[in-house]
């Protein structure tokens, strides 16, 4: 079986990753936030809308932060798929 895929429009630009936690964009809000600042809506409200200036002039979370949030993350993802 061979499946071809076509691609209509450009869509050079678009991401489908979350640059911050790696994670697909899923909802609408993510692809929101992804099509201006390559994050997921999660990302987005956790380290770029209370510095949205700093974000756009390089500022980026630290290292222990992120990693800590996505800790958070994964935990909070184990118990939705144990429920
Ligand atoms: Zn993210």
């Amino acid at each position: 079986m061979s499946t071809n895929l076509n691609i209509i429009g450009d869509c050079s630009e678009d991401i489908f990753y979350c640059t911050i936690c790696k994670y697909p964009l899923i909802t609408s809000k993510d692809f929101v936030s992804g099509a201006e600042f390559k994050s997921c809506n999660d990302c987005f409200l956790t380290f770029i809308e209370s510095d949205i200036s700093g974000w756009k002039n390089g500022k980026r979370p630290e290292k222990k932060k992120v990693n800590d949030y996505l800790l958070t993350k994964k935990k909070l993802n184990e118990r939705k798929v144990k429920l």
